[in-house]
């Protein structure tokens, strides 16, 4: 049979998971915490069944919750959408991406991707029948050379897709990287899809840059969120896109017939849960970079080197000093001889450069980032 994906294997999360799986590893791979989801928001879910909310929700998502993200977008950002006009609930921000790519991309279109880029971008733009353009970002500072990016457009490119904070290399944009994008895009038909799902985990004092700030860059582009990575529920898959009206229209034509509506006990949950305790964002920040802070301090013994991560739940260690194998070999072994298990950063490329550096997830209890920073030490 002919493959519609054929350079695609299984994505790294995936292949990554099951291996610490089969060896009793401790699972720093794929990113999703090993803690619960707030008891609170548990009662409110097992309310919302009981109460019978148990068919069809609308396509779009719940009024409820689409208004308290309209309320929450606003208390992050100073603008408030339009619940109804702007915001579409989707299985998780996967699909957010999935549907709004297939919805903006047209064939023949290019597609900017800054490498690293999450592994399901390009695979999407592919089905929507769009060409995929890699721009490489170099190691150690993955910084982005906006220059080069407004000589790369032309009237092929289609959309832009940015992602702060970064997965997987936990970089953050700034207000300065949007302006320029903002510039970039000023002469080209090119639109932007923004995936800001760690949107509250963003360190050391900075704020999160994310296009909803900047009203040139929301006006002609979609962001999209994810309440499994705010609520400690990756396994819920409830996300959300942001886009003017004539965006979102397109993104809910693809969106009804791809999931066509998002477990409804769950939004409902959600929205309460969100309007009964308003402040559980704003302690996220603080939550994540103590994981952080506690990972590092442990692993100051070990050979790793490292830059604190910028955002994201994701820190990237330079294992340079320890072997000079490829980050594939050395994410083997740390995973067989430490029962670590990490994420290399090189399938996030199309064309990788040589890198020293592999991805450990700290969305883990204290115990867990001990016990795995212990083993990493011993290397
Ligand atoms: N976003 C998660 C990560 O980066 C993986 C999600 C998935 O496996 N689809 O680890």
């Amino acid at each position: 049979m002919k493959s519609k994906l054929p350079h695609i294997g299984t994505t790294i999360f995936t292949v990554m998971t099951n291996r610490a799986r089969e060896m009793g590893a401790i699972n720093l791979a794929q990113g999703f915490p090993d803690f619960d989801v707030p008891g609170k928001l548990k009662d409110l879910v097992a309310y919302h069944v009981a109460a019978g909310r148990n068919q069809y929700a609308p396509m779009i998502g719940v009024p409820e919750l689409r208004e308290q993200i309209a309320l929450k977008l606003m208390a992050s950002y100073g603008q408030m959408p339009d619940a109804e006009s702007e915001i579409t609930i989707t299985l998780g921000a996967t699909e957010g991406i999935f549907s709004a790519i297939l919805a903006l991309v047209h064939p023949g279109d290019e597609v900017i991707l800054f490498d690293p880029s999450y592994d399901s971008y390009a695979p999407a733009v592919i089905l929507a029948g769009g060409t995929p353009v890699h721009v490489p970002l170099e190691p150690p500072r993955f910084k982005i050379d906006w220059q080069a990016v407004k000589e790369l457009l032309s009237d092929k490119t289609g959309l832009i897709v940015i992602n702060t904070p970064h997965n997987p290399i936990a970089t953050v944009l700034s207000d300065s990287d949007l302006s320029a994008l903002a510039e970039c895009l000023r002469s080209s038909r090119a639109m932007v899809l923004s995936d800001e799902v760690y949107e509250h985990m963003v360190f050391d004092g900075a704020k999160h840059a994310g296009i909803l700030t900047h009203p040139e860059l929301a006006q002609r582009g979609v962001a999209v969120f994810s309440f499994g990575k705010t609520m400690h529920a990756t396994g819920w898959r409830v996300g959300y896109t942001v886009a003017p009206p004539e965006i979102t229209r397109e993104i809910r034509r693809v969106h009804q017939f791809n999931t066509f509506s998002i477990a409804a006990p769950l939004q409902y949950a959600i929205a309460d849960f969100l309007k009964q305790v308003p402040e559980h964002n704003a302690t996220l920040t603080q939550f994540y970079q103590q994981k952080r802070d506690l990972f590092l301090s442990r692993l100051r013994e070990s050979r790793f080197s490292w830059i604190p991560s910028s955002g994201s739940y994701f820190q990237l260690l330079d294992f340079t000093a320890i072997s000079d194998e490829s980050d594939i070999e050395f994410a083997d072994r740390i995973l067989t001889e430490a029962k670590v298990a990490s994420i290399p950063v090189s399938p996030f490329y199309r064309l990788p450069p040589k890198l020293g550096v592999v991805r450990f997830c700290f969305a883990k209890n204290d115990s867990t980032l001990e016990e795995a920073a212990e083993r990493l030490c011993a290397l």
